[in-house]
């Protein structure tokens, strides 16, 4: 993940928790294109937390259940900040022309 800029992905505590008792098995959580989610017959887990984009919410934005929450988005921020990833990123992202 080239935004990440070398910074491990297991150590960012981002992926969807799933709230069971309010998921209707609509299924729509499934069209994840990172393939987070794998369906069980108790509905959607999460399977492979860590292939979910960081600070991406559009499962839980679109699951009629609100069944789905994520961590505030103020937990990403600081830790960019902390790492100063945001600064790593410009410098690649200069690096490889796409910025200049
Ligand atoms: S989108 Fe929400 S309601 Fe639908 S299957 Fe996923 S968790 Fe359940
Ligand atoms: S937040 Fe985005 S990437 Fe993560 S599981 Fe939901 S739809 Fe997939």
């Amino acid at each position: 993940m080239a935004w990440l800029v070398g910074y491990p992905r297991e150590k960012i505590q981002w992926y969807p928790t799933v709230d069971l008792s309010k998921c209707v098995k609509c299924g729509m959580c499934m069209n994840c294109g990172k393939n987070v989610f794998e369906w069980t017959e108790n509905g959607p887990r999460v399977a492979r937390p860590y292939e979910c984009t960081i600070s991406c919410t559009v499962c839980a934005n679109l699951c009629p259940g609100n069944a789905i929450s994520f961590p505030d988005v103020q937990y990403i921020r600081d830790l960019y900040k902390k790492e100063g990833i945001w600064a790593k990123v410009k410098e690649q992202m200069l690096k490889s022309g796409k910025i200049w």
